[in-house]
């Protein structure tokens, strides 16, 4: 057992191996510039962690102490004029816990020492941390992963004191908010849907006399330390900074979105002048004057969505209230202030055309806090009848303090929490992220709002990126709904049958039958995909056909499905779930058509989610025939009809009734499932679609060593001029995303039904076959081929895959789409992940079945799961399976019938 004892110079570190006797072992002494200058400070910190691994082994964390002084860690270095926090680095990069107050330490004895060890991974696995300013891209990501939310209300992580820009991004959101504007684009009217940021309530600065206001990309900020404590989901703002005139001061604002009153937040904001005593004033603004400025590829566009209605100010009480200016949803926002201390405060209200502005005199005294607290309450006529501006300010009570906000919403995430953490141990950082991803969820759709009608967006409340708009990432995110909050995904699915009826006026539109789910739905379940795209270099509009994803619709299809499955309720399957799936069999039948030649049918005019394969090359035409997973998710489903219309009943005739779905109906989809169409080489690979056999093989290493990056492949090849189109080249799972949704013996009767005979170990060919022609060019990808590696126990794979997976976000590995909002379908599907392929659990059959694959890094897993209304609590090892139920019931563990005794807990050693 041993630590490390980081210490840096201004160029070197130095590293020590102390054992528990306090002798060094191991010693050595590193460069940080090495023999590049120009690295950039992240990467150096980045590259020395790496080398530290390399040359040290067993060690249970580390202490580290910086090279320059700060006030807010001893572990700050100051590279190239940058200033970091090595300790919160090293920490992620080393997996070990990172200690700073060496100073404290190193006079303690090894076991104090691994106590402290153990106090800071406990702090490590609940909280993201973040120092230092860099502005940019960095700074807009580090917004969107601290960003604070309820499900209702997401408002993104900036500073309060920043406006939009470049640099910061302070957006707020409320879910299914939508507005459509058009925008003449070279001559051509381009409609969007967007999803709308609303007035920025959040806004609080300070300008002392004499000086100008502070703002911190004009003025400096000289130490910043960010903290959202994902437990209690506060975030806390340390901020020193310098205005104009040289007045530094320390601002520490907190903030939180209440998880059990979805309509409200705080903040508390306090200024300590540090070096004058002069006159301060705090602004707070409710600034409407704000246009959708997240995406930068969107700002060409129209985004001035809101109509400013009414602003007034009484007091210490502010509102403000405007209207989107098409879908005409009112949004009213109430800011009350108080002083901490409950004193009169001394302000000056003023309003103009949408704003309203406070400013709160106070007289400042070096070293003296001054403190305010701003509680906003937020309503809209989405989600409320009657007046809003009425309700958001009865929302608001003149006694309630920030800590009863807190405490309210602390207590409500105490609860999910109880629910939903799963707990890994032997892995910190997985621990972290798999939180972080929980957290993120939660704030993107939660419990507490299962009456709104939205669905969960892909980049969650957290940003404007893909518009707010619903795709098929709901079957990577359902999952997560289903075991823990079946009423929220029961809201969820609601969502899509309250727009069945679009559904069914876009088949028609296209010519064909049943309901046909756009590949990006917003308020009224329209197609808000554009159709073409204007190329900015040629100047010339092409087409766009990725609304050819006509899988989105065995999407809805199959989350219903299993919703039902999970969570028992035939209810919905009675009213609602039927309909939808039926409509969607229907859709799917009369596009398949059949070839008198060979006898099979054929499905065309189809995308599968690998979306660098749209259209045949040199075509004008979009989609693909026979694309494989888009066929054996057909099958599927018409698979699946018999059973459940039997398993209704007399209800089932009903419904068929109702939307006139014959006998002959039937009997053609049983005909189709058994005719469809796939081309498989003698290989046994099952082609992406008809065709992609004849694609060119890419030379892979050459792109790898030009670009390093390569993921989004479909870009390199246009910059080289040449085109995706001709190249056996997928952005993400594409065939091998049928695995994912089903196991391998639903495939196999799947292609018994169509009568295709592979190999034996056809899973195997195909995920290596397509894995190595992937270039990961969605986050949705990797955590993909993550489940299927392991299944076919390549553990090694299966991990490196998971590990990227899991980091997306938080590493931003797309270099800079994390700044746009979270990616809510790959953090959701990495906890389905963790749970199905690693802990084993399967709920796609009648019975749970447990067949644990854990990797190796972790010593075990606990989690809950809600199976058909059971509670099911876990804990899985690498040997040992603990099982508690609360009621009688059966489960299979690794193929055998176990009975379960309510509240009786379990042991199985497997
Ligand atoms: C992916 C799609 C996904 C969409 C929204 C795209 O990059 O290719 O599969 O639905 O992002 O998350």
């Amino acid at each position: 057992m041993s630590y490390l004892k980081i210490q840096f110079s201004a160029e070197n570190i130095s590293v020590d191996q102390i054992d528990v006797t306090g002798g060094i072992v191991a010693n050595k002494n590193l460069s940080i510039f090495g023999n590049d200058t120009e690295k950039e400070s992240d990467k150096i910190l980045r590259d020395l962690a790496m080398e530290i691994k390399s040359n040290f082994k067993n060690y249970i964390g580390a202490t580290v102490v910086g090279n320059i002084n700060s006030n807010y860690s001893n572990s700050i270095v100051d590279i190239s004029g940058v200033k970091c926090d090595a300790k919160l680095l090293f920490s992620d990069v080393l997996n070990i816990p990172v200690i700073s107050d060496y100073n404290t330490y190193s006079i303690k004895s090894y076991d104090e020492i691994k106590k402290s060890f153990e106090e800071q991974e406990k702090y490590n696995v609940w909280n993201i941390e973040y120092y230092g300013y860099t502005g940019g891209k960095r700074e807009r990501s580090k917004e969107s992963l601290l960003t604070v939310g309820n499900g209702y209300l997401g408002i993104r992580g900036a500073l309060t004191e920043t406006k939009a820009s470049n640099n910061n991004y302070p957006g707020t959101y409320v879910a299914g908010m939508y507005n459509k504007l058009t925008t003449n684009v070279a001559g051509r009217d381009v409609v969007n849907e967007d999803f709308v940021n609303l007035p920025n309530a959040q806004f609080l600065t300070i300008k002392v006399d004499g000086a100008e206001i502070y703002e911190p990309n004009k003025d400096k900020v000289i130490e910043l330390k960010r903290v959202l404590n994902l437990k209690t989901s506060e975030l806390v703002t340390k901020l020193i900074g310098e205005d104009n005139e040289g007045n530094q001061f320390e601002i520490t604002t907190k903030k939180i979105v209440n998880m059990f009153n979805s309509h409200e937040y705080a903040i508390s904001y306090s200024v300590k002048p540090l070096n004058f005593s002069k006159n301060i004033e705090i602004i707070s603004e409710i600034d409407g004057q704000i246009i959708n400025y997240g995406v930068e590829r969107y700002r060409s566009l129209s985004s001035n969505h809101l109509t400013h209605i009414l602003e007034e100010t009484n007091e210490n009480i502010s509102s403000l209230l405007v209207e989107t200016n098409q879908s005409k949803i009112k949004i009213a926002q109430t800011s009350i202030i108080n002083s901490i201390e409950g004193n009169q405060l001394n302000l000056t209200n003023s309003s103009e055309k949408g704003k309203v502005n406070t400013k709160i005199l106070f007289e400042g005294k070096e070293n003296k806090i001054i403190e305010i607290e701003k509680i906003v309450s937020v309503y809209t006529s989405l989600e409320t009848e009657g007046d809003v501006l009425e309700k958001s300010k009865l929302n608001i009570n003149k006694n309630r303090k920030y800590g009863d906000v807190l405490l309210d919403s602390e207590n409500e995430w105490k609860k999910l929490w109880n629910k939903v953490d799963i707990k890994v141990s032997g892995d910190m950082l997985s621990q972290k992220l798999i939180r972080i991803h929980t957290f993120h969820l939660l704030v993107s759709g939660s419990e507490n709002n299962n009456l709104l009608d939205a669905s969960i967006t892909a980049r969650g409340l957290h940003g404007e990126a893909y518009r707010g708009h619903i795709f098929w990432d709901e079957i990577f995110i359902l999952p997560f709904y289903f075991v823990h909050f079946p009423k929220t995904a029961r809201q969820i699915l609601m969502y899509r049958y309250k727009r069945l009826d679009a559904a069914r006026i876009y088949a028609k539109e296209n010519g064909y039958k049943g309901a046909m789910f756009p590949w990006q739905s917003g308020s009224d379940g329209s197609e808000e995909t554009q159709t073409v795209h204007l190329n900015p270099i040629s100047g010339e509009w092409g087409d766009d056909y990725s609304c050819f994803q006509r899988h989105v619709s065995l999407a809805v299809a199959y989350n219903v499905f299993q919703y039902v499955n999970v969570t028992n309720d035939v209810d919905f399957m009675k009213k609602y779930g039927l309909e939808m799936i039926l409509e969607v069999a229907r859709f799917w039948s009369s596009k398949a058509k059949k070839d008198d030649k060979t006898g099979r049918y054929t499905i065309d005019k189809v995308m599968g989610p690998d979306e660098l394969h749209d259209s045949y090359p040199g075509t004008h035409e979009g989609g693909l025939r026979n694309n494989a997973y888009t066929n054996m998710m057909v099958v599927w489903l018409f698979e699946q009809i018999p059973g459940i219309l039997s398993s209704l009943g007399e209800l089932s005739t009903e419904i068929r009734n109702k939307i006139k779905f014959t006998d002959e109906e039937l009997e053609r989809l049983d005909d189709i499932k058994h005719k469809l169409s796939l081309e498989i080489n003698d290989e046994g690979i099952i082609a992406q679609y008809e065709g992609y056999f004849k694609l060119k093989e890419l030379d892979w290493d050459y792109y790898k060593e030009k670009y390093g990056n390569i993921y989004r492949m479909d870009r390199l090849l246009k910059a080289e001029g040449e085109s995706a189109d001709y190249y056996k080249v997928a952005k993400q799972a594409d065939t091998l995303m049928t695995f994912y949704n089903l196991n391998k013996e639903t495939i196999d009767d799947i292609l018994n039904d169509l009568n295709y005979k592979l190999p034996e170990n056809y899973l195997e060919k195909n995920l290596e076959y397509y894995l190595a022609r992937t270039s990961h060019g969605s986050t949705l990808s990797r955590v993909v081929h993550a489940q299927l590696a392991q299944i076919v126990n390549n553990k090694n794979l299966s991990w490196e895959l998971f590990l990227d997976a899991v980091g997306s976000d938080y590493n931003d590995i797309q270099g800079g789409t994390t700044a746009e909002g979270i990616h809510t379908g790959v953090m959701a599907a990495t906890l389905v992940v963790a749970l199905s392929t690693y802990a084993g659990i399967d709920l796609r059959a009648k019975t749970l079945e447990v067949n644990p694959k854990m990797p190796d890094a972790w010593k075990d897993i606990s989690f809950n799961v809600m199976f058909r209304g059971i509670d099911f609590k876990f804990y899985i090892s690498h040997s040992e399976i603990k099982v508690k139920s609360n009621k009688d019931t059966k489960i299979l563990i690794k193929g055998k019938d176990i009975k379960l005794e309510e509240n009786k807990e379990i042991i199985i050693n497997y």
